[in-house]
């Protein structure tokens, strides 16, 4: 009998963390931070605290009641509660892809539980951690352990001790580049510095399951979905997917999957009543025409994990005669891609030259100088030639502005369409920055405060419903499992073996 348990992510976008067990043996599909409950107590400047470790969010029932957390996240006031914890053993966590709601609590798990994901999302993990090393949910790739102080209330980090990797499984292989890029840690070789043991690496390990990944299409590079098999059923795994212009490895998903015991399927856009079809191909006409229309500078805002974006932008900028000018954050990010993929993602981008103390940035100056230089714009250069350029900021760069001065210009918002009313306060301050320097935005618009999208300058990661229904009745399984949805039902509606679980609810197979 195989069971699957969905600890979180069954009621909510995200926050997945499904366990699939045969027999006593058991992996979970991804390790996600729940948003949706995290925004419900937390926001920008009241967050959890590293500090207290697992604490916080145990008390708040952030994270299931398990035992599968770092030994050294654990303060003296959970010792009592911890034998009360579920106790599992899983052999592994297979991550689908790197966004938050997928990896963002793997940062909390005992670092001897390895991660199967593809080369590509280990890279941007890496890069990710190297870039801000701080926090605790971003110890995806690597941790600083903890030690009690005191009374063991509060924990800190222990600098003597070396970073601590975690272990990695590419079933899609391992670049010789991207095992260096994880044995090393930007600024580890200082004087002073904490030193770094690396992370591990290999192509194949033993599980409960017979485990085959594919590649799928989403938002984010190396996105996977996964088939696990074993003498008692097979469950598939989309992960989050879509098919739009490339569908990349989902026919052979689709294949493998084919009358599955069950299928756990995504559902991001089910039930959305204005359901529309936009392909990368359409955002790249539409932002194209918009920098075609545009004189002056061109700003570009997307997601900073969105690189097939990027991507279609710096096509946009080659066929326009500009230049792609991009942070050293995402050119970081770009070289760590190219060391899974072997391609040069930063071929041509400049890098934009921030007024900053630079020489806390290792990873610029350090790893990117040595193994990936590119050329600098300044905000000089940008303010004396803006027609030459597009520059890839978002909301958070706006300060950047202040030096570069610009005179009018474009901003084209090109990013996701769900929000908050938190977010959209933001998009009050945007356009106040936006006004200030006489910059017209595409992509919204602000009508009476209310915030408006204009269709093309975006296209959703997620599968269509016209996806999903084809995904489901090409597998055609025993049981339909729909997770990462806020409409359950609309499954409900259409295929009757769906089973809709709660969080905590576990089905048997
Ligand atoms: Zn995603």
């Amino acid at each position: 009998m195989v069971s699957i348990t969905v600890y979180d992510g069954a009621e909510s976008i995200g926050g997945n963390k499904i366990y699939v067990e045969a027999g006593d043996r058991g992996v979970f599909l991804d390790f996600g931070m729940n948003f949706a409950r995290r925004n419900a107590f937390f926001d920008e400047f009241l967050s959890e605290r590293d500090g207290r470790g697992i604490h916080d969010l145990v008390k708040l029932g952030m994270i299931p009641k398990i035992d599968v957390y770092r030994r050294d996240l654990i303060p003296s006031d959970l010792d009592g509660l911890l034998p009360s914890f579920s106790r599992i053993r899983p052999e592994a966590v297979l991550l689908s892809h790197a966004h938050t709601d997928h990896c963002g609590n793997i940062g909390l798990l005992d670092p001897d539980i390895p991660i199967m994901a593809s080369a590509t999302s280990v890279a941007i993990l890496k890069a990710l951690k190297d870039i801000s090393p701080s926090d605790i949910t971003g110890d995806v790739a690597y941790l600083s352990l903890k030690k009690r102080e005191g009374e063991g209330l509060l924990l800190k980090s222990d600098r003597k001790e070396a970073y601590r990797g975690r272990q990695f499984c590419c079933p899609d292989g391992c670049r010789p580049e991207l095992s260096e890029f994880l044995s090393d840690r930007p600024g580890s070789e200082g004087r002073n510095a904490k030193a770094f043991d690396g992370c591990g690496v290999c192509e194949k390990i033993s599980l409960p399951f017979e485990v085959k990944s594919y590649g799928v299409n989403h938002s984010i590079y190396g996105a996977l979905a996964y088939v696990l098999r074993s003498d008692e059923g097979s469950v598939a795994y989309t992960g989050d997917f879509r098919i739009g212009d490339d569908a990349k490895g989902l026919p052979g998903f689709l294949a493998d999957a084919r009358n599955a015991s069950a299928l756990i399927i995504e559902g991001t856009r089910a039930g959305l009543e204005s359901d529309t079809e936009v392909t990368e191909a359409t955002v790249h006409d539409t932002c194209r025409a918009a920098v075609d229309d545009s004189r002056g500078l061109v700003i570009a805002d997307f997601s900073s994990k969105n690189f097939e974006r990027l991507e279609t932008f710096k096509r946009i900028a080659e066929e326009t005669g500009r230049q792609l000018v991009i942070t050293a954050r995402d050119a970081y990010a770009l070289y760590a891609i190219g060391c899974a993929d072997g391609v040069c993602h930063t071929k041509g981008v400049l890098i934009y030259d921030e007024i900053s103390d630079r020489s806390r940035r290792k990873y610029e100056t350090e790893t990117l100088a040595d193994k990936c230089p590119l050329e600098y714009a300044s905000h000089r250069q940008i303010h004396d030639d803006p027609g030459r350029y597009i520059l890839c900021f978002s909301f958070l760069d706006m300060k950047h502005l202040l030096d570069i001065s610009p005179e009018g210009g474009s901003y084209i918002y090109s990013s996701s369409e769900v929000f908050t009313e938190e977010q959209e306060i933001d998009f009050l301050k945007l356009k106040n920055w936006l006004d200030f320097f006489g910059i017209r935005p595409y992509g919204f618009r602000l009508i009476d405060e209310k915030l408006v999208f204009e269709r093309g300058y975006h296209a959703s990661g997620h599968a269509s419903q016209k996806e999903l229904a084809h995904t489901i009745d090409k597998i055609d399984p025993d049981v339909l499992i729909p997770v990462h949805t806020t409409n359950g039902e609309w499954f409900t509606k259409k295929w009757e073996r769906t089973r809709l679980v709660k969080n905590g609810e576990t089905l048997s197979i």
